[in-house]
Parts: structure tokens; sequence; C-alpha cells
């Protein structure tokens, strides 16, 4: 049997449809946007069709949208433009403690320059609580940033109301949605979200591309100095494939959503009910109903995650720990700690995130080689004898 990836919140295989669209763009129509002449300004009219389409989908104006070299880089340059815009010098961010690094280490470094920086906790199953945020909230703060869904254990926060709070105190509201975008519907006007970050890669489109989308109202700081690319705030000669091939994979996911949806959820609930009913000592982490349709996230007691993974490696299963960018790291996850899985439970994490071709024969397959890596492992753990021999009062 072929080999079973369980890792789509890391990145997706690129659709042969948006290889398609892209490959013109490497060869016959190389053409620089920027140049005058009839060939390039064809390239142009191009990369700006895919603007203002990205910009339908989200419900955002196509100047409202910036070409970056993906989330990362969108993070990055909300939080320090925003941060560099207040009101008040230096700006106070209010972001959450299960963040992206991209926010995150982005947050911290603003931190160490002066900024002040709130970091909202969540609550057991990963959610901020808005009570929390408008605490929190006075005239002097630059910008509120929390991310749409999380991307180690799935939780969608309550957006329309972070939204609807920051916009009645007059905050930008930036949210980082590169695991949303292309999964659940995503509206910035009903949300009120003033700037959002997304990434091709995450939705089956190519590495290295996504997106900064950024309310026209708001003054933004140029990331780049250079030539007048991107209204002249980013500059550079455009990732004219990967734009090409990002606005096809939208286009592709948005059209597909919903069936993905239905397909996805049913799969992940079928998944966690299996483990549920069949293996001992394992609990979900994050929320079950605010939660991503493609994310699961599962935590072993007496197993360690890094020996699983490697089992569930050789067996061909493509699964995760907490996110690809913590790998190779012992500690439990910022947001394994966030959320205060118990102690017990803190050391056996393992993230499956599901994509459209994804059968319920893998999942089936999967949940059987979990049930003996994980018996085998539990065998091996000193925990696990001492727990069976206090059990047995001896
Ligand atoms: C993957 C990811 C990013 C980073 O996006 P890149 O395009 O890989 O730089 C940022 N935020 C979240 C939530 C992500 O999942």
């Amino acid at each position: 049997m072929a080999g079973i990836y369980l890792d789509h919140a890391a990145t997706t295989a690129m659709r042969s449809e948006v290889l398609e669209a892209m490959k013109p763009y490497f060869t016959k129509e190389f053409y620089n946007p920027s140049s005058m002449y009839q060939p390039g300004q064809e390239v142009k009219k191009k990369i700006e069709e895919v603007r203002a389409q990205i910009a339908g989908i989200i419900g955002a104006q196509p100047e409202e949208i910036y070409f970056t070299s993906g989330g990362t880089e969108a993070d990055n340059w909300a939080l320090t433009a925003m941060a560099r815009t207040g009101k008040q010098k230096p700006g106070h961010i209010i972001t959450s403690t299960i963040e992206h690094h991209a926010i995150g280490h982005t947050c911290k470094r603003l931190e160490q320059m002066g900024c002040k920086v709130t970091w909202l906790p969540v609550d057991g199953r990963g959610r901020i609580h808005i009570e929390d945020l408008k605490k929190h909230l006075d005239k002097n703060t630059t910008i509120i940033s929390i991310m749409y869904a999380n991307n180690e254990i799935g939780t969608i926060q309550p957006i329309d109301e972070i939204g609807a709070l920051a916009h009645q105190y007059g905050i930008p509201f930036h949210t980082d949605a590169v695991q949303a975008c292309g999964q659940i519907p995503i509206n910035v006007q009903k949300s009120r979200i003033d700037l959002l970050s997304a990434s091709a890669h995450k939705f089956q489109g190519p590495k290295g591309v996504g997106f900064l989308y950024v309310r026209k109202e708001l003054p933004l700081h140029n990331l780049l100095e250079g030539g007048g690319q991107e209204r002249g705030l980013r500059a550079g000669t455009e990732n004219v494939p990967g734009i090409i091939g990002m606005g096809k994979a939208l286009e592709l996911a948005v059209d597909s959503l919903e069936e993905r949806r239905k397909r996805e959820t049913f799969l992940r609930d079928f998944l966690i009910q299996r483990v549920e009913q069949e293996i001992p000592f394992v609990r979900i982490n994050g929320h079950r109903w605010y939660r991503v349709p493609n994310n699961i996230n599962l935590s072993f007691r007496f197993v360690n995650s890094e020996s699983l993974l490697i089992l569930l490696d050789m067996e061909g299963i493509c699964a995760s720990g907490g996110s690809a960018c913590n790998s190779g790291a012992t500690e439990p996850s910022h947001v394994i700690q966030a959320i205060r899985v118990p102690d017990e439970y803190r050391y056996g994490v393992i993230r499956l995130t599901l994509g459209e071709e994804n059968t319920l024969e893998e999942i089936n397959r999967v949940v059987d080689i979990l049930k003996i890596k994980v018996e085998e492992l539990r065998k091996e753990s000193p925990e696990y004898e001492d727990y069976l021999r206090r059990e047995k009062g001896l």
C-alpha cells in the first residue's frame, strides 16, 4: 500500500490544474509585468485579474490585496507595519498565546523593540474569551492579531465577535487565516477583519506565495524598498507563476469547499470515534465544534510522540507532532502548554490533518496501526508499568 499523507496543515500537494495554469508563465509568458510593451502588459493584466478574483472570494477590494512570499511574510508585514502606525509610540499589540511563530516571534521582537504586547490566554479548548480581550483594550491599542484557526489543534476563534469589538473601539484587527483560507468560508466585511494573511501552499497552491489583505483606509508602511510593485509597498518583480497558481488554487478550493468540508468532517469524526472507543488513555485536544474540518489532535498517555511518529513513518504514515515548525523539539509546544493539557498527556501528542485525497480505507488503516503501535510503546513504558502496578495495589 502506498504511503498515507496526514499532514495537510504542514503543506499540500498542488492540483494538476494549478500546475497547468502556472506553466506558461515560466516559459512563453515569462515577461516582466512592469514592462511597457504588450506581452508584459498582458502578464500584468493577468495578475490583476487574480488580485480581483482573490479579493472577490474574501469580500475585499482588489486594491486591498498585496501579494507576498507566503504566510510568514504577510504576518510579519501586518504586525510590523501596524505597530509603527500607532497613535501612541511605541504601539500596543494584543495577540494570543497560541499563535503561529510567524506572529508569536514577531511580537516578541516588537516587544524587545519597546512595544507593549498583551498575550491573551486561551481556554482548555484553545479559544480566547471576548471578555478578556475587552479588558485589555484601550484607546492606545494599535493592533489586535488573533489567528482564525490554529495550525496545531484546529480551534477556530470567535472571529466575528473579535471583529465587532475591534470595530467598536476603532482598532485594526489582523487575523492569520493561513489554516482557514480555502477550508472555511471567509468574509472580511461580515467579520470586520482589517488585515488578513493567507498562504497558497496550504490550499493546494504553490509554495512561496501568499497574500496580505489590508483594508484601504488603513495606513500601511512599505515592507521592501525598491520598484513600484504592489502599490509601491512591496517592491520586487512579482512571482508571476506563483500568483497565477495561487489564484487557480483558491478558486478550486472555494468551489469544492462544501464538499470537502462534509467529507473531511466525516472522516475526522470517524477517526476520533474509533480511537476513543478502541484505544484507552487518549485525549482529544482542541474544540469539538469550533474546529477546522481537517484537523485531529490526539494525546496518548504513556506514549512519547516522537517514538510514535517514527513508528508511523515506518508504516508509511506521515503525521506530525505539534506543528512542522516545531519538529525536532522535545518540549510540548506552546499551544499544548497554553491549553493546559494535563502533564501525563503532554508528551504523547500527534496531529493528523486530512486532505481531499484521504479515504475511509486509509483512516481505518491508520487507526489499526495506531492501536498496535500505541500498545507496543506502552509495553516499554516504565510509567505504564508503574501505573499497572498501582492499579493492582502492589
Ligand atoms: C503555515 C502557516 C504559516 C506560515 O505560512 P508560510 O507560507 O509557510 O510562510 C503561518 N501561519 C499559520 C497558521 C500557518 O499554518
